[in-house]
């Protein structure tokens, strides 16, 4: 089989000329744009931009009118939970009803999957609309029951198949 050489010439100096006239074009033109950049933290959300219902950041979870985690302990978080991450003892009271006696969740470790969410029977355990958890220390990124129970910003919407683009 015949071997065909492609002889490609080197550009000459018009061209580097032409290109980085181009370039320069591009650079100066984005001067003239709207700018996007805010100033965090003073600025956290700016009109037509804000976090998604669906951000899934730090946990919550959701208490009863008590003032008590709504979780019964059922077990199915951690089961499913895919980095392993969710520490769950249950307990059982006098009346046989199953409370946490630890519930605890590496926050980093947590892959923020939401699969907590989507299969807790009781709507307790929540990815939230949060993303604002830095520590010094390790040790801080894992959230027990009482830390959990007093989250207070939003938890996240689930994705809905009839919405898949969440307008
Ligand atoms: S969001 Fe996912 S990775 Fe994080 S605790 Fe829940 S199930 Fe585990
Ligand atoms: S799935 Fe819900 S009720 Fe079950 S252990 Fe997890 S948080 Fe508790």
């Amino acid at each position: 089989m015949a071997i065909g050489v492609k002889v490609v010439r080197r550009p000459d100096s018009v061209s580097y000329l032409r290109a980085t006239l181009k370039g320069m074009t591009l650079t100066f033109g984005h001067l003239f744009r709207r700018k996007v950049t805010m100033q965090y933290p003073e600025e956290k959300s700016e009109p037509g931009w804000s976090l998604s219902p669906r951000w899934r950041g730090t946990h919550r979870m959701l208490t009863d009118e008590q003032g008590r985690a709504k979780c019964v302990a059922c077990g199915l978080c951690p089961q499913i939970c895919p980095a392993n991450c969710i520490k769950l003892v249950p307990g059982e009271d006098e009346d046989g009803h199953r409370y946490p006696l630890i519930y605890e969740i590496d926050e980093f470790r947590c892959v923020f999957c939401g699969y907590c969410q989507e299969v807790c029977p009781e709507e307790a355990i929540h990815v939230g609309v949060h993303y604002e958890n830095a520590e010094y220390d390790r040790g801080r990124f894992v959230y027990d029951l009482e830390r959990l129970c007093a989250q207070t910003h939003p938890v996240s919407s689930l994705w809905d198949p009839a919405d898949p683009r969440g307008e």
